[in-house]
């Protein structure tokens, strides 16, 4: 059950977790991309962050929308639009309700994971955050918990370390992109996390 209060908290906590793990991003894109996904990320999150933290009184819709306009005018690369374009068809899915209940989040996210995938064209086994994020949401499709759909991500972003990269920037690197773990889908497992600990009945 996620009302306005739980998304700040969510998105609060994405914004910390962000921070935290910034410099293990950034490495993860210095393997195999061009080092900075976790300024990218920090940036974003934080805009983010800010502007939710301004509107006192707005719906989750109104809040998910804030977050994507943060995201895409503040990330840059190649995941700013990507989160961004999910975040404002969360803000979509979301639309007209005053609180979002397990069926309503389970669309959220599938509506997010769609906007990735329109956005960015990728497939699941391309070595991408799509590779967390699908495992995900089928798992809150199937009728599991978001702390299921986080240990989907996690176990899907583990996936991408052997991959080889068919999409963005690694796939520059052909067969040496292969034994790196894929920095989006450490910062969609982040996504999840917040999500699990903020989101959830409980
Ligand atoms: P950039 O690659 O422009 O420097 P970032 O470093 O912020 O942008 O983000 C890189 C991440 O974006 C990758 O690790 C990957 O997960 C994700 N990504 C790149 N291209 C795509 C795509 N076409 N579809 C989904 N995700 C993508
Ligand atoms: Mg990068």
């Amino acid at each position: 059950m996620a009302s306005s209060t739980q998304i700040r908290d969510f998105v609060a906590r994405f914004a910390a977790l962000i921070d935290a793990h910034a410099v293990e991003l950034t490495e993860l894109d210095s393997a195999i991309g061009d080092a900075d996904h976790g300024t990218n990320m920090q940036r974003g999150a934080q805009a983010a962050l800010e502007r939710v933290e301004a509107m006192e009184g707005a719906t989750p819709a109104e809040l998910l929308k804030a977050v994507a306009m943060a995201l895409i005018s503040k990330v840059g690369g190649a995941s700013g639009p990507l989160y961004g374009t999910a975040f404002l068809r969360a803000a979509a899915a979301a639309d007209g309700k005053a609180t979002l209940g397990d069926g309503d989040l389970a669309a959220v996210f599938a509506a997010m994971l769609t906007g990735l995938q329109e956005r960015g064209h990728a497939i699941a086994g391309e070595k991408t955050m799509i590779d967390a994020f699908e495992p995900a949401v089928h798992a809150l499709q199937g009728g599991k918990s978001l702390r299921e759909a986080y240990d989907a991500a996690r176990a899907g972003s583990d996936a991408t370390i052997p991959m080889l990269a068919k999409k963005g920037r690694a796939s520059y690197l052909g067969e040496r992109s292969r034994g790196h773990r894929d920095p989006g889908s450490a910062s969609t497992v982040l996504l999840f996390q917040a999500a699990a600990e903020h989101l959830a009945d409980g």
